[in-house]
């Protein structure tokens, strides 16, 4: 299988796609045709590994990974990803949970799977043993980099550069960017995302640097991110179909359309996908643009769903390139925007509806449900929210909404016990130069 530009332009191999994050021409890579799977053609009740391994084949059809898919998947898909039925609802509902991973967020799927490759592609070079280790450069608000450096932590032949901004991450998230050592180097930047962002471009803009230090991209937009996200939407979806002949209707929480464009990508491979709607926070450019078909891209507003505050969503130029522009669009998927109010409110009639906690983002994708489908919407269907990080992650948040403490999964736990160390800087390309 190749990969093209979302703004055309020659076709590469999918390792280079992998290593080179964004296209040259600042397209998105997306692969030449997308494999049809026809019904029944893929395993039921399957281990995910094995699942992942069968649907993402045909990607990897004529590359140099081709051999070791069964590798990778086994060791990226190392942790569930359980539906969950939630109780006391009077219409079928389940929680997609996509927090089991190491760093109890979703992105720990992308972050595994594109470190399980790149350390790979990076190894087999031929001159891999004369020059520097690859350095993967990631600027985070948050779960991104903590995902990242857990992923590649200790992979032979990488470092990784970990960009968050000062005093704008949550506690606990802090602690999953900063407790690794070895080869993690973890920089709070006076600043905001965006200046995060602005430097690590800078990085990767000067070729000489960029060259030296041998820099890679980890950032949200990279296709071996959005494949192993496709995969728990097929699975699912697949499981489902076996059980009661109809598929999934998944509501999923959004900010830069990461993991809810690869829910749209499993549906156009043919999976029994029957709706995708779309939450946002306060950060309203997407469902906007549904309602009026103009595309309006701002500056991000912080909100209590933090991972989900973007302005400018990346991958509406793949949704775009594979299901059409609003006219198009609007047919295929909704999408509501939830505000902090509501936010806080829903996960307070959750928790005395289910004695569940669910975390800042989960809970758009609650409010959505309960409150913007409508009765015909849900009579008689099976809807799943996509959860996509623990609730202990965002104790601080979630924890006097409810009146108890939450109690930490073991593994979160674990990183807890770890001392943190980090290194503040300006704003400034030389200051992280400086320090590799
Ligand atoms: C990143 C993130 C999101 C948003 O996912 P996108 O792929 O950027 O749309 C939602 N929830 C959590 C917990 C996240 O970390």
């Amino acid at each position: 299988m190749q990969f093209i530009s979302t703004r055309g332009g020659k076709a590469v191999q999918l390792e280079q796609a992998i290593m080179a994050g964004t296209a040259p021409d600042g397209g998105l890579y997306v692969p030449v045709e997308l494999p049809q799977f026809a019904s029944g053609s893929l395993p039921v009740d399957a281990p995910i590994h094995e699942f992942a391994a069968c649907q993402l084949k045909p990607f990897f059809a004529g590359s140099s990974l081709e051999s070791e898919l069964d590798d990778i998947c086994e060791e990226a898909f190392n942790f569930p990803a359980p539906l969950r039925g939630i109780q006391n609802s009077p219409d079928a509902l389940s929680v997609l949970e996509l927090f089991h991973g190491p760093t109890a967020a979703f992105k720990d799927f992308g972050a595994r799977f594109l470190a399980a490759t790149m350390s790979r592609i990076i190894q087999s070079r031929p001159d891999a043993a004369s020059r520097p280790p690859a350095t993967i450069v990631v600027a985070t608000s948050g779960d991104t980099g903590g995902a990242v450096a857990a992923a590649f932590h200790r992979q032979p032949g990488t470092r990784v550069v970990v960009l968050f901004p000062e005093g704008r991450v949550s506690p606990r998230q802090q602690h999953q960017l900063t407790c690794w050592g070895d080869n993690i180097i973890s920089l709070a930047v006076k600043g905001e995302f965006d200046d995060c962002q602005r430097v690590a471009k800078q990085l990767f803009a000067d070729a000489g640097t960029s060259e030296r230090l041998n820099l890679c991209s980890a950032n949200s937009i990279n296709v071996g991110r959005l494949l192993p996200q496709s995969v728990y939407y097929a699975k699912t979806s697949t499981d489902l179909y076996a059980e009661r002949g109809e598929g999934g209707r998944y509501i999923v929480p959004t900010g830069n359309l990461g993991n809810a464009f690869a829910c749209a990508w499993a549906k156009s491979m043919g999976l029994p996908i029957e709706e995708l709607v779309l939450a946002t926070n306060a950060n309203t450019t997407i469902p906007e643009y549904l309602d009026s078909g103009i595309w309006k891209p701002r500056n991000s507003i912080a909100t209590l769903a933090s991972a989900m505050d973007v302005g400018d969503p990346s991958n509406m130029e793949r949704l775009r390139y594979l299901w059409g522009d609003a006219d198009e669009l609007r047919q295929r998927v909704r999408a509501f925007s939830v505000n902090d109010a509501q936010i806080r409110a829903q996960i307070v009639s959750e928790f005395e509806r289910q004695g569940i906690a669910w975390c800042p983002h989960t809970a758009t994708g609650f409010h959505v449900y309960r409150h913007e489908l409508d009765d015909s919407d849900r009579a008689g269907k099976h809807w799943i929210i996509a959860a996509t990080a623990h609730a202990a992650k965002f104790d601080e948040i979630v924890e006097p909404l409810i009146g108890e403490s939450i109690a930490v999964p073991e593994e979160l736990a674990r990183l807890l016990e770890w001392p943190a160390q980090f290194e503040t800087i300006e704003a400034k390309a030389e200051q992280v130069i400086a320090r590799l």
